[in-house]
């Protein structure tokens, strides 16, 4: 069976930080596009200037590529359904509202704010829900043109039909039908001549050969006027499909603005930019994404390329999804134990870098075998494998202390691992680890207190990848002579 190739879109506003939902229909919209050898667009949504905030644009972009959901068009890279800014694209909102009012499915309308305002006050009176009361909808065409003409401020209104239904089809949720006399006449065209979303998306998505529309369920709402909107026109209609809200951690009550903050402290965000900045994959990232909303067994571990081998929008969900920042976690350490030593390195390097550890190569290939097993978030790298890149480590003196033993009977443990250490033939686990394990025996302790003195003393710290494989990367010279530092710590104790 042959697929047609799907042209699908991501439209986010840049009004502020590119958050998990633009992320998650972004995957979606994606793994359409790739799994039918169709096309992936980026369309930026800044019709409503007031909001726009600068910067975001930028950090959309940014943050599609760093997860890999690489677009085929967009403002940056442009395209053959172009500008793909809406700001850039105002003439060809105009031209369209103007053929909506030629066919008489528009009307150009004159009130003014304040009268708006004095309505709505009147229908919240009347405990009426507040919409559009129809005095400009039946101005005479000719009159208006002159009204027009002499420069009289005006927008653009959907003339909503007032009898029967609209039926909306949305791929998930089945047929929607609404009375037409609860659908406002929304405007279409602002008085500053740029266009609401109801006229410029489905304009867009129409002149883009947009197949399927992913979006947020918020548009639910104004579905029914959207696809008024796109028939008063005479096209076809795209594959509706409204995904489903995101949910607190708690799964109790959608996801609030406030919610995102408390998310931030706990070392976790909504926020792309803020997932990146925390450590997290891009492979993590989307794999937690992909299944918050998407029908798959929730511990399968998938790769970009396998998501798109398995992708199919009938397995979509409407049901809600609960944020769970304990899968993210999951998730990214799953992923980060799939890359490969040279990937993981080049990972973590920019961040010990940026940390201001001076790191050469040559250790940190060594390393990242040793602290891969423990990562959660690549920024784990620092608290497990920081002092690596050290000339030196400070111990806690109290650290050193062996449990159970006092500061002379650590002292003297720690001169017998020295003693024991500086004989082995080789610097390896191979060969250090039998003596060390002899030496508990003989002094009749725990591997825990003399490991962990040597620990301590080598490592700078009580938790550490394994030790003999962490110090035959540290080196011998180092690790004894910080041994015999720790020695003068406990003895002057
Ligand atoms: N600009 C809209 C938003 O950010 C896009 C909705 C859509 O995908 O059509 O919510």
């Amino acid at each position: 069976m042959s697929i047609k190739p799907a042209r699908t879109r991501v439209a986010p506003s840049p009004t502020g930080h590119m958050h998990l939902g633009t992320a998650r229909t972004a995957l979606y919209d994606y793994l359409l596009a790739k799994k039918t050898g169709g096309q992936f667009i980026l369309r930026i949504e800044d019709t409503d200037v007031s909001r726009t905030v600068p910067g975001t644009e930028q950090e959309i972009m940014d943050g599609l590529r760093w997860l890999g959901l690489e677009y085929d068009e967009g403002p940056d890279i442009g395209g053959a359904h172009g500008p793909y800014r809406q700001t850039d694209r105002r003439d060809i909102y105009q031209a369209h509202a103007k053929m909506l009012v030629d066919k008489g499915a528009a009307f150009p309308c004159f009130c003014t704010p304040e009268r708006l305002e004095h309505v709505r006050q009147e229908q919240q009176k009347h405990k009426e829900n507040p919409h559009y009361d129809g005095t400009c909808r039946n101005i005479d065409p000719a009159e208006a043109a002159h009204r027009i003409a002499a420069g009289e401020k005006h927008t653009i209104r959907f003339k909503m039909p007032h009898d029967g239904i609209t039926i909306a089809h949305d791929h998930l949720r089945g047929d929607i039908a609404t009375e037409n006399k609860l659908i406002n006449d929304y405007v279409l065209l602002k008085s500053d001549g740029l266009p609401t979303y109801h006229l410029a998306a489905m304009v867009d998505d129409h002149e883009m050969g947009i197949t399927h529309v992913l979006r947020g369920s918020e548009w639910l709402g104004t579905f029914p006027l959207h696809v008024n909107i796109v028939r008063a026109f005479g096209w076809d209609e795209p594959i509706w499909i409204h995904l489903s809200v995101f949910l607190k951690p708690s799964g109790k009550g959608k996801l609030s603005k406030r919610d995102a903050t408390t998310a931030i402290k706990d070392g976790y965000s909504v926020f792309v930019k803020d997932l990146h900045e925390l450590g997290f994959t891009p492979e993590g990232v989307l794999n937690w994404m992909a299944l918050m909303g998407w029908g798959v067994p929730e511990d399968d571990v998938m790769s970009l390329d396998q998501m798109i081998e398995r992708f199919d929008i009938d397995s979509l969900t409407a049901s809600p999804a609960a944020i769970n920042f304990q899968k993210l976690d999951h998730f990214n350490g799953v992923h980060i134990r799939l890359l490969s030593t040279e990937e993981l390195a080049a990972r973590v390097k920019p961040i010990y870098t940026q940390a201001g550890f001076r790191v050469e190569d040559g250790t940190l290939f060594k390393v990242v075998p040793l602290i891969r097993e423990r990562l959660v978030t690549l920024d784990d790298c620092i608290p497990f494998g920081g002092f690596f890149f050290l000339e030196d480590v400070t111990p806690d003196p109290q650290d050193l202390i062996a449990k159970g033993l006092d500061a002379k009977q650590s002292a003297d443990v720690a001169r017998k691992a020295h003693d024991v250490l500086a004989a082995v033939p080789e610097w390896t686990p191979a060969a250090s680890e039998p003596p060390m394990r002899a030496l508990v025996e003989q002094l009749g302790l725990g591997p825990n207190q003399v490991f962990g003195l040597v620990r301590v003393a080598v490592t700078g710290q009580k938790v550490s990848p394994p030790l003999f494989e962490s110090m035959e990367v540290i080196g011998r010279e180092k690790c004894l002579a910080r041994i015999e530092k720790a020695i003068g710590t406990l003895e002057s104790m």
